[in-house]
């Protein structure tokens, strides 16, 4: 039994994708034997902060690293960074920041939700939010004129959360930053290039531990040396409330060491989708087909389209029924509206998509029988 049962909690079979409400990853035994290693034994957490600084430079080609508690911890602390640098009293007066330089400008179709406000987590570090143009359009004029001598960030949220059209490019953003010397932060919390925005210029950059790089809930800053040296110190302060513990370190290193996009299994995905999508197109009323990821990456997933009329139940209510059964299945959902929903394989455990086909037909046979 698992400890989540032994807890008494329901199974989980994750076909949804990496979400943060099913725990993110999973990670690999290798990850999982280093963190309850170092969760037995003691470490000098100041050397293992800078040791840990000098691996995730070397995964992302940045000066230096900085671990921390996840992303949005590494939005705080990053604006933290920016706005206290590494003198102490600064650094324990804050998120108060009144007559410091704390003005972090965002563009409006950036201030998203993640699971959380990325606003907010900017004001937790002390910025001062001033969000630029509209949802839907952002001129580099609204930017450049936001921008006055208490600006201490710009920062550009690259994720599908973002809206995608009409916002100005990171290259804009990087141009204003440099004419006017004002660091840049990027949040690639959930990014599979982990070099990209460093090499654009970035001065820090934030990526999530648990979503590309499949390691444990963690997450870490990259970039400048003087920056990074910055946001280690806000532990100090803010970042106390969002300390990272040894162990998830020891788990984001072993993770980042392992890391490489382009060797994720894409056979066995493949051959698991195509299982699967056979089975489905057996039941009445489905269709299933394969559909590669929307945003281009190596990721293909069972893309089911229902016809309700047959189904005689709505996709909605499908996923629903999913969830409530033991274990509880997790779809994703996106256009779930539109009367399709999708399998993602990567999360699945050795023959989980063998427990899905099974579900689905008790589901949408007892339907049709129903009549
Ligand atoms: C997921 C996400 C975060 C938060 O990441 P955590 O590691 O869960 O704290 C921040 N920003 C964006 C754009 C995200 O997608």
């Amino acid at each position: 039994m698992g400890i989540y049962q032994q807890l008494g909690l329901k199974q989980v079979i994750n076909a949804s994708g990496k979400m943060t409400a099913l725990g993110a990853s999973a990670v690999h035994p290798s990850i999982a034997q280093a963190m309850g290693e170092a969760a037995m034994d003691y470490v000098e957490i100041s050397e293992l902060m800078i040791v840990a600084g000098r691996h995730i430079a070397e995964a992302t080609g940045a000066e230096d690293g900085c671990p921390t508690s996840g992303a949005a911890a590494g939005i705080a602390i990053s604006v933290a960074a920016v706005i206290a640098g590494c003198h102490l009293s600064l650094i324990e007066r804050l998120p108060f920041s009144e007559g410091l330089n704390n003005k972090v400008i965002i563009q409006k179709g950036h201030a998203v939700h993640f699971g959380a406000s990325v606003p907010q987590m900017i004001a937790l570090g002390g910025g001062k939010v001033v969000e630029v143009g509209q949802a839907n359009h952002v001129e580099e004029d609204h930017l450049r004129e936001a921008i006055d001598d208490q600006t201490a960030a710009l920062l550009y949220v690259k994720s599908h959360h973002s809206i995608q059209k009409g916002m100005q490019s990171l290259d804009t953003m990087l141009q204003l930053g440099r004419e006017f010397g004002i660091p840049v932060i990027v949040d690639a919390a959930a990014e599979e290039d982990l070099r990209r925005y460093v090499a654009m210029g970035a001065d820090l950059v934030i990526y999530s531990g648990g979503k590309a790089i499949g390691g444990p809930t963690s997450g870490f800053i990259t970039g400048r040396a003087d920056l990074v040296a910055a946001c280690r110190a806000q532990y100090k302060g803010v970042g106390r409330a969002m300390k990272v513990g040894k162990e998830a370190i020891a788990g984001l290193l072993v993770a980042l060491g392992q890391y490489a996009p382009e060797k994720q299994n894409v056979p066995e995905q493949c051959r698991r989708v195509e299982w699967l999508a056979r089975e489905l197109n057996s039941l009445p009323g489905v269709k299933a087909v394969i559909a590669q990821d929307e945003a281009g990456r190596a990721i293909y997933r069972v893309q089911v389209q229902l016809d309700e009329r047959v189904t005689k139940m709505t996709a909605r209510e499908l996923t629903r029924q999913l969830e409530q059964g033991n274990p509880a299945i997790f779809t994703r959902n996106h256009y779930v509206n539109t009367g399709m929903i999708a399998f993602d394989p990567r999360p699945f455990h050795e023959g989980q998509e063998h427990i899905i086909a099974a579900r689905m037909k008790e589901l949408l046979q007892k339907q049709g029988e129903g009549e």
